[in-house]
């Protein structure tokens, strides 16, 4: 029997299941069909997992360093299966918390792999047997998955993906990290501090080769600092891959379109067999892409973004911020015209070390860079590393979007001591 619907979602990660819940909210009838559990890559292997297992790996450090406050404390045992226990648990009650949300809102979720019939009909593979849904818009949101180098097959065991590295029960003596992006980033900082002895190579002159070489350089360092051996400039990535327990490929991600039946609509694709988009709009009508699915972003809170955006019939381009999660992080962000707009750019920087607040935390390694427009005096961007740099880098994304300058912050007062006096500082010395 069909069933219809306004609006068909494929895939319930990030992307799609803001979508469906916007798209609700405006009265439209709404199914979201998810073959694997809710939350996408973000909640089950992404994100949440990492950004959970950096807390853990950053509790042990704090204990580590809790001499300094006086605290005699010895760490006796990890144990590693209940750390990932715990992760799971934790998946486990966000991932109902989105069912809820999704119910709530009268969205109708389907558990199936879904492909596509016709421009507007889907088949959805359930345990219990096939439905049919026939849709006005479609919505794909079917995002990305791990990809390999050439030559090498994951083999689950040996060569891992992200997604094994989150659920490995043992800490490996040794592991091999191919790609020094932010997950290779993020997964090396880990393990390197559960006391895998970690090797980070990197195809490019830099690690994050899209970020400021200085940034990079930096972090380069903390990393070594910690005992990771980094190599970039690194050509031949494999070469003594027999010494390494674990080697794990994070070079890139594909786009997840398999199972889809692309055939039977002959929507456009580019290059890499990502779903080419004009403002979320595909080839077809009626069909629409949001999240990693287009190859653009790479980011739960741009798939969110999008997802807004494509319910809402906009296009908002904000300034993005990014942070990767080592020890310490680093973030930057950038006005949306930072390199074609701007030709007079001064750069300021100010440091943790000369900060209370860093220095009562202990935490004295990093810095701050801001950019500012030297004929208007408009913030510009900002690049740190140091402590909860993941939080301090929203605080320039909002200055930025909301057009502010550096005289507009000379009276303004952040609270002391607090990490975010480094910022004003930093702005100030523009003047
Ligand atoms: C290790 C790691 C760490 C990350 N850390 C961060 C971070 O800290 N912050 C951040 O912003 N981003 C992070 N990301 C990126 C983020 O997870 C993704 O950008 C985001 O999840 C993309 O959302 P999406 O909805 O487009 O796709 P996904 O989250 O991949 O969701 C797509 C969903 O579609 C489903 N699906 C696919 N095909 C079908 C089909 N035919 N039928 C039914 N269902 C289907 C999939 O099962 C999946 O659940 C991380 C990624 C990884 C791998």
């Amino acid at each position: 029997m069909e069933k219809i619907y306004d609006v068909a979602v494929i895939g319930a990660g990030p992307a799609g299941y803001n979508c469906a819940i916007n798209f609700a909210k405006q009265e439209k009838k709404v199914v979201i069909i998810e073959k694997n559990n809710l939350g996408g890559t973000c909640l089950n292997c992404g994100c949440i997992p990492t950004k959970f297992l950096w807390q853990v790996a950053k509790t042990k450090q704090k204990i580590s360093k809790s001499l300094e406050y006086g605290i005699k404390a010895n760490i006796e045992q990890i144990n590693f299966q209940d750390i990932i226990t715990k992760k799971n648990r934790l998946i486990e009650n966000l991932s109902k918390g989105i069912l809820k949300l999704l119910t709530s809102n009268k969205v109708d979720v389907i558990k199936g792999v879904a492909s596509f019939k016709s421009n507007n009909a889907l088949s959805v593979n359930t345990e219990e047997g096939s439905i049919e849904i026939v849709s006005n818009k479609i919505i794909i949101a079917t995002g990305s998955t791990c990809k390999t180098i050439s030559n090498i097959e994951f083999d689950h065991k040996k060569f891992i993906t992200s997604t094994d590295a989150l659920n490995l029960t043992d800490i490996p003596k040794n592991m091999l990290v191919i790609g020094g992006g932010a997950i290779g980033i993020e997964l090396s900082s880990i393990f390197s501090c559960f006391g895998t002895a970690v090797t980070l190579r990197e195809i490019c002159t830099q690690l994050l080769p899209n970020e400021d070489s200085e940034l990079a350089g930096e972090l380069a360092k903390v990393l070594a600092r910690q005992g990771i051996k980094v190599e970039v400039a690194c050509q031949d990535t494999l070469k003594d891959v027999d010494n390494f327990e674990k080697v794990l490929i994070v070079t890139g991600r594909k786009p997840t379109i398999e199972e889809l039946n692309l055939k039977n609509i002959n929507l456009s694709l580019d290059k890499k067999g990502f779903v080419k988009t004009n403002n979320y709009k595909t080839n077809i009508d009626n069909i629409f892409a949001i999240g990693d699915i287009t190859g653009k972003g790479f980011l739960a809170y741009t798939a969110e973004q999008d997802a807004n955006n494509v319910a809402e019939n906009k296009n908002s381009i904000d300034p993005i911020p990014k942070v990767v999660f080592s020890f310490p992080p680093v973030a930057s962000v950038k006005d949306v015209n930072f390199d074609s707009s701007y030709k007079n750019i001064v750069y300021k920087k100010s440091m943790y070390l000369s900060n209370a607040r860093a220095q009562i935390e202990g935490e004295r390694t990093g810095f701050i860079k801001v950019a500012i427009d030297k004929d208007s005096q408009k913030i510009l961007g900002a690049w740190i590393l140091g402590e909860k740099a993941d939080e301090l880098i929203n605080i320039v994304s909002v200055m930025i979007k909301a057009n502010m300058k550096v005289q507009d912050l000379s009276k303004n007062m952040f609270f002391h001591p607090g990490l975010a006096e480094i910022i004003l500082e930093a702005i100030k010395n523009c003047s």
